[in-house]
C-alpha cells in the first residue's frame, strides 16, 4: 500500500507552546496551518505558569520506583511539594495504578532512553526555533543552579546527582563566587550547592508567546482565537468551534494541553492523562540579579527564576482536577519558603495551571490516523521539549523519518 499524501492544510488544536511550535513547524515544511487558541487563556496555561528551566538533565521519567518510595515524605501534609487531594480520588488512584505499572525496569529503562533522545536535541532546537523566529535572546543557555541547606541534604542530593543520569548535561561545584552570590539572595546558611551545564531557560515567557506568534504570522500561518468543542474525522479532519463554525483541513493537530483528553475521548481514545497542578508567585524583586540562571532550592522543591516580567518562585505537584477551584494553602505555603529564605516579592502575583502528564511520564506525539495527530502530555518538561517535539511531530507528519515510537499516543490501550 503507498504511504498518504503529506497534508497540505493543518488545523493545530491548542496555542501553547507545543501547539505553537508545532504550528510554526508545520508551517515551515510548507503545510498552511490554521492555529486555533484563545489568545487570552495563555496566561492560564502551563505554557505561561511555567519555570522557564530547559530541563535537559531530567532524562529519568518521573514513574519510577524511586519516586514512589520517596511519595510519602514529600507529601504536602508533611511540608513537601506532592498533594493528593481527597476530592480527586477517583481522578489520581487509577493514574496512580498506572504509573506504578510503567515504574517497572523494563518500562523505566525504556522511557529513560526514548526522554534521553528526545532532550539531547531540546536546547539546539530551542537555538534553531528562536533563530529562525528572530528572537535568539530569549534563549539562555548558561546552565542552572541547585542550592541545598543542610550539609546533610547537600551531601545527599550531591550524591544523587552524581549517580543520576543527567543526559547532555553536566555538573560541577559552584566556584566561591558563585557561592557567595547565591548566599547573598537568602537569608538562610546554605550548605552547598551545584551548578549546570548544558541546561538553559526562557528569559521572559511573555515574549517568547510574542515571538512565536510573530513568526507564525511571518511564514504565512493563519491565528483563529477561538474554542474547539469537538473533532470529527472523515475524508481530513473536520474542527468544530464553539461558536458554531467549522474547520476543514487534510490533518488536525490535538496540542490542547490537559484538555487533549475530553477533545479525543469521542473519537475513541482512552487517555489516562492527568492535570499535574502547578503553582507560582511572581513578583518585583529588584535585588535579585536580573541574569541569574534559575536556581533551585531542592530542600524545598522550589525553583526560582528570574525573567523580564518579574521573579517567580514555583512549586507544587497537585494531582487533580484540571477545572476545580485552585487551593489557597499552596501559595500560602510558597509565601512561607519565601518568608523562611527572606526572598521578597513586591505586590506578588498568584497563579495555578495543569502540567499535562501520562502516567509513563514521556508525552503523546505523533500521528494516530492519516488525519489526526497528537502533541500533548509533556508533563514537567513541555517548556523544555517543545521546539524538539514539533520537529519531530512535523518530520513524521511529512513522511521523514521520525523516531517517535516511545510517545506513541495510542500506547495505553
Ligand atoms: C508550575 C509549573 C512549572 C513548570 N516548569 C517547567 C519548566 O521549568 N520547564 C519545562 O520544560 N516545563 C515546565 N512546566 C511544564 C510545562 O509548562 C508544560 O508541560 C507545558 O506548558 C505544556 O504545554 P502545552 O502547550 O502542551 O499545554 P498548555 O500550556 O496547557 O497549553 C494548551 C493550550 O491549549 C488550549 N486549549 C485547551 N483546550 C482547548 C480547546 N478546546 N480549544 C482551543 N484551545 C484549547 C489552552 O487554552 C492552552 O492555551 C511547568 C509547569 C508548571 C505548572
Amino acid at each position: 500500500m503507498s504511504e498518504p499524501a503529506p497534508p497540505r492544510t493543518a488545523i493545530v488544536v491548542g496555542a501553547g507552546v507545543v501547539g505553537l511550535a508545532s504550528a510554526i513547524a508545520l508551517q515551515a515544511r510548507g503545510v498552511a496551518v490554521t492555529l486555533v487558541g484563545d489568545e487570552a487563556r495563555w496566561q492560564r496555561a502551563a505554557s505561561w505558569g511555567n519555570a522557564g528551566h530547559i530541563a535537559t538533565e531530567q532524562v529519568a521519567p518521573l514513574a519510577s520506583w524511586d519516586n514512589i518510595r520517596s511519595l510519602p515524605r514529600r507529601l504536602f501534609s508533611r511540608g513537601g511539594p506532592v498533594a493528593l487531594p481527597p476530592s480527586a480520588l477517583t481522578a489520581w488512584a487509577p493514574f496512580g495504578l498506572r504509573l506504578a505499572a510503567a515504574a517497572s525496569p523494563a518500562r523505566f529503562a525504556h522511557g529513560t532512553t526514548a526522554l534521553k533522545g528526545l532532550l539531547a536535541d531540546a536546547l539546539p532546537a530551542w537555538q534553531r526555533l528562536l533563530a529562525a523566529a528572530g528572537a535568539p535572546q530569549l534563549l539562555g543557555d548558561d546552565g542552572h543552579f541547585i542550592a541545598w541547606e543542610s550539609a546533610a541534604t547537600a551531601a545527599h542530593g550531591r550524591a544523587a546527582w552524581a549517580a543520576a543520569d543527567t543526559g547532555s548535561a553536566s555538573f560541577r561545584d559552584v566556584t566561591a563566587d558563585e557561592r557567595a552570590q547565591l548566599q547573598a539572595l537568602v537569608r538562610v546558611p546554605l550548605a552547598g550547592a551545584i551548578r549546570f551545564a548544558g541546561s538553559g531557560r526562557i528569559r521572559d515567557i511573555a515574549a517568547l508567546e510574542q515571538a512565536l506568534r510573530r513568526h507564525f504570522a511571518a511564514l504565512g500561518g493563519v491565528a483563529c482565537p477561538a474554542r474547539v468543542a469537538g473533532l470529527t474525522m472523515g475524508e481530513g479532519a473536520r474542527v468544530h468551534l464553539d461558536d458554531g463554525r467549522q474547520l476543514a483541513a487534510d490533518l488536525a493537530v490535538v496540542a490542547a494541553g490537559v484538555q487533549s483528553a475530553a477533545l479525543l475521548a469521542p473519537l475513541g481514545f482512552n487517555l489516562p492523562l492527568i492535570a499535574e497542578r502547578g503553582y507560582h508567585l511572581e513578583g518585583d524583586a529588584p535585588a535579585w540579579p536580573a541574569d541569574l540562571p534559575p536556581v533551585v532550592f531542592e530542600d524545598r522543591s522550589l525553583i526560582f527564576t528570574r525573567f523580564g516580567h518579574g521573579l517567580r518562585a514555583a512549586s507544587i505537584t497537585e494531582f487533580a482536577r484540571p477545572d476545580t477551584p485552585a487551593d489557597p494553602r499552596k501559595w500560602q505555603r510558597l509565601a512561607q519558603h519565601l518568608g523562611e529564605l527572606g526572598v521578597s516579592l513586591s505586590a506578588p502575583r498568584q497563579w495555578m495551571g495543569a502540567r499535562p502528564t501520562l502516567p509513563d511520564y514521556l508525552p503523546a506525539i505523533g500521528l494516530v490516523r492519516p488525519a489526526l495527530a497528537c502533541a500533548f502530555g509533556h508533563q514537567h518538561l513541555g517548556l523544555t521539549l517543545a521546539a524538539i517535539s514539533a520537529e519531530r511531530l512535523a518530520a513524521q507528519v511529512m513522511g521523514d523519518v521520525a523516531d517517535l515510537a516511545a510517545f506513541a499516543p495510542d500506547r495505553f490501550r
